[in-house]
């Protein structure tokens, strides 16, 4: 066998080990080197032993040791990792979170097919779909996505694919995962759930029955604002499809990237553990204060899918979602006041940072698209990090009150 230090550590990344334990040891099976911190290997090409061990290696695109393109062995250690954290039989990691859906369609999408995707989707993801719609032959139906019955209602005979995002991003709008996947199951058709915004530490949407669980690993799996990436996991027969497709359009994770993202994990859940913490506490003050019209935040009773929350989640994540009285202006001059908090796009990271949704992240979108996503204008998304949570309420309630 080519990888006999690999085998021997294989039980190293069983599932029956703590999520915790998983978090820094999940990988271990990808690192027969022996250092405790992984080396980065560069090499884009591999020696091969003899002819047989090469003809073999160049039939199996999940060769970390044949060209880079089909991926190296810190991409290898990152999937494995988040393989073991979504106990998934395998993951596929990518360039970005965009590129693994973008593989994940044209993987499964084919001409004449039809895919569902909810309203609020990631803005860029929606413009993906509605992109390949166009050029490919696709039918795409957006549905509001907290009601199971519109996804019931929006199936065909040739729909083959459910495209959801729970939570939304912004919207923090959940979806019934379980009840969706008995659905597509019934269907016939595959259920794919972007679980970005929760985490594995919060959500395992692979648990409640879907097919393939996604993540725009530039959040929170790489958690420190310092690494873009996709990744997705699922059943080994899945994963086959879509690294066949993805060794052929190319959106390879570099070698260094997936070590960030690696390093990342290990402390994902001391992160999200506290990302959770604080942005209960903030949700709440920001619920209690006289200039906010209105928190959305899964882990809040007020959210109006707060029993599905508990149900689903284990954390209410680190995402809040808030828009003050004065709507637009308002919500501008809260960003112009703050200090500690950054006016930033993306989210996730252990930083503090806040975006204006209606002219930053969904810009791209019309004023009707952003209507139909639930983004009024006035509408602010906090990404909350890992700072003391005192801090962060006393920069909010100057921000707030210095207007
Ligand atoms: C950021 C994000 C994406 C896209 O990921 P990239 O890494 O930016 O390509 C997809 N879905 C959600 C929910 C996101 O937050």
């Amino acid at each position: 066998m080519d990888e006999p230090a690999a085998k021997s550590a294989a039980h190293l990344a069983t599932p029956a080990m703590a999520f915790n334990t998983r978090c820094v040891h999940g990988g271990d099976a990808r690192n027969p080197s022996g250092h405790v911190s992984p080396p980065i290997c560069l090499s884009t090409a591999f020696v091969l032993p003899d002819p047989e061990i090469g003809a073999r290696r160049a039939a199996d695109v999940s060769s970390d040791e044949f060209y880079g393109r089909w991926g190296s062995r810190n991409a290898r250690e990152f999937e494995s990792l988040i393989a073991s954290l979504e106990e998934a039989d395998e993951a596929v990691a990518a360039a970005s979170g965009l590129a693994i859906i973008g593989t994940i369609a044209q993987t499964f999408l084919r001409h004449g097919d039809h895919c569902i995707a909810s309203y609020d989707s990631y803005a860029e993801v929606r413009i993906l779909l509605q992109d390949l719609a166009e050029r490919g032959g696709i039918e795409i139906t957006f549905v509001r996505s907290t009601d199971t019955q519109n996804f019931a209602n929006a199936l065909r005979p040739n729909t083959r694919l459910i495209f959801t995002e729970t939570p939304a991003n912004p919207t923090l709008n959940l979806v019934d995962i379980q009840a969706l996947a008995n659905l597509s199951r019934a269907a016939g058709c595959l259920l794919v759930v972007d679980s970005t915004f929760a985490s594995p530490v919060n959500q395992q949407p692979l648990a409640w029955g879907a097919d393939i669980v996604v993540h725009s690993a530039t959040k929170y799996l790489g958690g420190h604002s310092d690494a873009v990436a996709g990744v997705c996991a699922g059943s080994a027969a899945l994963m086959a499809q879509v690294r066949h497709s993805f060794s052929f359009h190319g959106p390879h994770l570099d070698p260094f990237t997936a070590w960030l993202l690696c390093r990342g994990v290990r402390t994902l859940h001391l992160r999200v553990r506290q990302q959770n913490a604080n942005a209960l506490h903030l949700a709440r003050f920001l619920e209690a204060h006289a200039a906010v019209a209105q928190v959305m935040y899964p882990g809040l009773s007020s959210h109006p899918q707060y029993r599905l929350a508990q149900q689903q989640m284990r954390g209410g994540g680190g995402m809040v979602c808030f828009s003050l009285k004065g709507g637009r202006d308002a919500a501008l001059a809260l960003l112009d006041n703050l200090r500690l908090i950054k006016m930033a796009v993306s989210l996730g990271g252990v930083s503090s940072t806040l975006t204006h949704p209606g002219s930053m992240t969904h810009n791209l979108l019309s004023p009707a698209e952003r209507a139909l996503a639930g983004i009024d204008e006035g509408l602010l998304r906090f990404s909350v990090g890992i700072e003391e949570a005192v801090d962060l309420e006393r920069d909010l309630a100057q921000g707030l009150n210095g207007r």
